[in-house]
């Protein structure tokens, strides 16, 4: 197992290259390590469900095959250790978690016997379940030599708990367990079933800020803090989905309005060359598919004068950064966004616009209220002119 906490830059490259099928493709495996970072999560343990079947914690799709994979590929990147944590035990015809336990009698094999606590009767030999000693009135009188019992360790013992057939009516000390399978109907013997490792993964939280340092999350989340310190609610590696139901995820999401929807993606590309079309045109699909007005694409060190062209064509706006000022570019782009306006003031907003429009009601019953859209008037309202202005400029 290892232990060392520095990544190996070439298998962040190949992980995150990775896309084959039936493997976490990148985008997972690095939206999950900043999950670990914003939800300060230490460690992933296996639970099982309420429901029946596995799942680790801190997962929210129940698909633990994939879960695993995700976290072996973290494994590979030193993000997260093995460490031994449980072992259960699984159908070996066909893997399955769920079994039910019956107990077999060991002379006539029936699955048909109760179980329970025993008592001997000393005086004449006789063992069966307490059960069958107890009288109505509470108390104990043996069933074979009809004696009273009268203090335990005097005249009888309880050995413990035992299986009693009731095919053969043998009593015996132990029943064999039989684990049937809830998927395929095998019946297993204990020693026949399969047994699976449960690890627990922990999360070695010094790769996780090399892992930041290296990929430039980094300056993506020292740019989500200083929107947050202006007010904007902005996620990490948020996903909005489009009209054809695909999850898109950006680098960061700012969101306004009353309903905080996705109002503008930021895109963050750092390499040594200046940004592409290609990557711009990527971009511009997700943003039309996602339906987010504002599109900024964010280049460090900067742009091709082809990407700036179609940039300007088709209304990204671009930020040039030598990636050092992370404040510097929130500001950009706050700057844009609507004013945030505390919900008290909006509440008194509301509160004084129905008067306004129940007075309109009172005062010319003949026009149609239903016509007077709250929402859109309280819209021109809250928008305040900077946001009009930058909206003409991208028509
Ligand atoms: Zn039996
Ligand atoms: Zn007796
Ligand atoms: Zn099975």
């Amino acid at each position: 197992m290892c232990h060392h906490n520095l990544i190996d830059e070439n298998s962040v490259l190949e992980v995150i290259a990775t896309s084959s099928p039936g493997r976490p493709d990148s985008s997972a495996i690095s939206d999950k390590i900043a999950e670990i970072r914003e939800n300060k999560i230490s460690r992933y343990e296996p639970l099982i469900k309420p429901e029946g079947g596995l799942t680790y914690t801190g997962f929210s799709d129940h698909d633990f095959a994939r879960q695993l994979d995700i976290l072996r590929s973290l494994q590979r990147l030193g993000i997260v250790r093995e460490e031994p944590f449980d072992y259960i035990r699984k159908c070996s015809r066909c893997d399955h978690h769920g079994m039910v336990v019956k107990v077999a009698c060991p002379v006539c094999c029936s699955t048909n016997t109760d179980q329970g606590k025993v008592i001997e009767h000393l005086a004449c030999g006789n063992t069966d379940l307490e059960s069958r000693f107890q009288t109505d009135e509470g108390r104990l009188v043996c069933p074979k030599c009809k004696k009273k019992l009268k203090a335990i360790g005097v005249d009888y013992v309880k050995p413990g708990s035992y299986c009693s057939c009731l095919s053969c009516k043998a009593l015996s000390p132990e029943g064999r367990m039989q684990f049937i399978c809830l998927n395929c109907g095998s019946s297993l013997a204990k020693e026949e079933m399969k047994l699976e490792p449960l690890a627990a993964y922990v999360i070695d939280q010094e790769a996780v800020a090399k892992y930041f340092d290296s990929t430039g999350f980094q300056f993506h989340l020292s740019i989500v803090e200083a929107l947050r310190s202006l007010g904007i609610k902005a996620e990490h590696r948020a996903a909005v989905t489009g009209s054809s139901q695909v999850p898109h995820t950006f680098d960061i999401v700012g969101y306004s309005g009353e309903n905080l929807e996705p109002a503008v993606a930021i895109e963050i590309e750092k390499s040594g060359e200046p940004v592409d079309p290609e990557s711009l045109l990527n971009f511009l699909a997700r943003c039309l598919d996602a339906k987010v007005e504002r599109k900024i694409f964010v280049g460090v060190p900067g742009f091709s004068d082809e990407a700036k062209k179609l940039a300007g064509a088709h209304g990204i706006e671009i930020v040039e950064s030598d990636g050092s000022n992370p404040k510097e570019i929130a500001d950009k782009i706050a700057s844009g966004m609507p004013e945030r306006v505390p919900d008290q003031q909006l509440e008194q907003m509301i509160e004084s616009m129905r008067e306004a429009v129940e007075e309109q009601e009172i005062q010319r019953d003949e026009v149609d209220v239903e016509s007077v859209s709250l929402e859109k008037m309280l819209r021109t309202i809250i928008s305040s002119p900077k946001d009009e202005e930058s909206a003409q400029e991208e028509s």
